[in-house]
């Protein structure tokens, strides 16, 4: 039983909260409890407000991965603890957990490490000495042959939901469900549209589709690794008794849409590779992705073309990217390629002053447009239909709704667009397609 942010916000929704985990226990279940840190933005403990104290220092200092990792990570200790305490107020006995000591083990990328293994002895042990355990989500241990160990790591943004799917996989669970603030996973965000309903019955990979892109109900992560190890998996509302979301193997689904997912803030970037020969793109491209994907830099909608190279990077990612490629230069034989990200290279010159004035110079440009977001529309049955992509770009067009970018797969058909007009694109596309009603 994994409980977000804001089921665990206050003493009243704790108790709420802790009444679910006791109410299990005495239908016969042995409960163990993912907690996330206490509140949203803007609350006293939540990761937001910890990483806030760190960057207020000076914001003009990025801080290290890894003491960004050990800052957030004390928002699900406190939590646990308090979550432990309140369980033992009501007369269960509660263990506090550190990932760690969970035996959550995971690879070495701060911020958005991945699960390895986990050891579940300890939580096994509470479990048979009559404890609720509760596990602080979101965080594990680095436990890889050659790294240091003893690590802690995060594992990205709205990881308690991955810390749930694998903890109940590891410990063969009847099932892992997700409380939060909403009724289940619905057609769309319901901060766009209110009405939007509750999906009663949905596939794991199509709820994997719309996390990715965007929905932040519930982490990827968490679907796939439900789907792999075949966890039933349900989202439900901490705060009512209505049945929630149930996720179930493919096909199942009920409805032939299962939504519209938005990512947050993007920039797009369009290398232009014209100047360079055929064989030189290639090469080019390859260390462009090979730079992204060492430093962990999130891409979406990826588009390799004749002469140009572009995707969108969530813009939190953004300053760590023009940090790599801004300036960067690529040397082939007597020519240095120099690379410019934007109008305004900063960089730039300096680098440029620094190489033989007999060598020859070649500009790589990466335009940059801000302010972007992805608007998909997911649901696999939907999209094998002919004339489905003609249909969502009409509705765009005709609500002149500008559309700089597509792309599609088996599952989804996203549209990049201005930020700006992001929740009117949701809407829209939830209206039209027909999304409120029972289908
Ligand atoms: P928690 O802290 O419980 O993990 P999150 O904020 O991570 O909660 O996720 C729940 C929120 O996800 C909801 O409050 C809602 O605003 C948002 N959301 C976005 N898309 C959807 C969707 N398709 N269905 C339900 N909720 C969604
Ligand atoms: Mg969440």
């Amino acid at each position: 039983m994994k409980f977000g942010g804001t089921s665990v916000a206050s003493s009243e929704a704790r108790q709420v909260a802790a009444l679910r985990v006791i109410s299990a226990k005495e239908q016969g279940f042995r409960p163990v409890v993912v907690i996330s840190a206490i509140g949203r933005k803007g609350a006293p403990y939540a990761t937001d407000t910890l990483i806030q104290l760190l960057r207020e220092i000076d914001p003009k200092v990025e801080p290290d991965t890894r003491e960004l990792d050990q800052i957030m990570a004390c928002g699900e200790i406190l939590s646990s603890v308090i979550f432990a305490q309140t369980l033992k107020t009501l007369g269960h006995p509660a263990q506090a957990f550190r990932g760690d000591q969970a035996g959550i083990c995971t690879d070495g990328v701060y911020g958005d490490a991945r699960i390895v293994a986990i050891e579940p002895a300890a939580i096994q042990k509470s479990l048979e000495a009559g404890y609720i355990p509760v596990i602080c989500g979101f965080q594990g241990m680095l436990q890889l042959p050659g790294l240091p160990a003893g690590e802690l790591t995060t594992l990205g943004r709205g990881g308690s939901d991955t810390t749930a799917s694998a903890v109940g996989a590891a410990l063969g669970s009847e099932c892992v469900e997700i409380f939060t603030d909403v009724d289940g996973v619905k057609t769309c965000d319901p901060d766009s549209v209110p009405s939007a309903p509750t999906l009663n019955k949905v596939g794991y990979d199509e709820v994997a589709e719309i996390a990715h892109l965007g929905a932040k109900v519930l982490h990827p992560r968490a679907a796939e690794i439900a789907m792999k190890y075949s966890i039933p998996l349900w989202v439900k509302n901490t705060f009512s008794d209505l049945p929630g979301t149930e996720i179930v193997p493919g096909g199942h689904s009920e409805r032939t849409i299962t939504g519209i997912a938005h990512t947050g803030k993007l920039v797009y970037v369009d290398f232009n590779l014209s100047a360079l020969s055929e064989s030189l793109r290639t090469q080019i491209a390859a260390s462009i992705f090979s730079v992204l994907a060492e430093n962990n830099i999130n891409l979406f909608m990826t588009n390799i073309g004749q002469s140009a190279l572009g995707f969108a990077v969530p813009r939190e990612q953004f300053p760590r990217f023009r940090e790599l490629f801004d300036g960067l230069i690529y040397p082939e034989g007597n020519t240095f390629h120099l690379f410019q990200v934007g109008d305004q290279s900063s960089t730039l010159r300096a680098q440029e002053n620094l190489l033989p004035k007999s060598a020859k110079k070649v500009r790589v440009e990466a335009k940059t447009t801000e302010g972007c977001t992805i608007v998909s529309v997911v649901g696999k049955q939907y999209l094998a239909r002919a004339g489905v992509f003609f249909g969502i770009l009409r509705t765009l067009a005709e609500n002149s709704i500008p559309v700089l970018q597509t792309s599609d797969s088996e599952y989804s058909f996203s549209c990049l667009i201005p930020e700006a007009e992001c929740y009117r694109a949701v809407r829209l596309l939830h209206e039209t397609l027909g999304l409120s009603e029972v289908q």
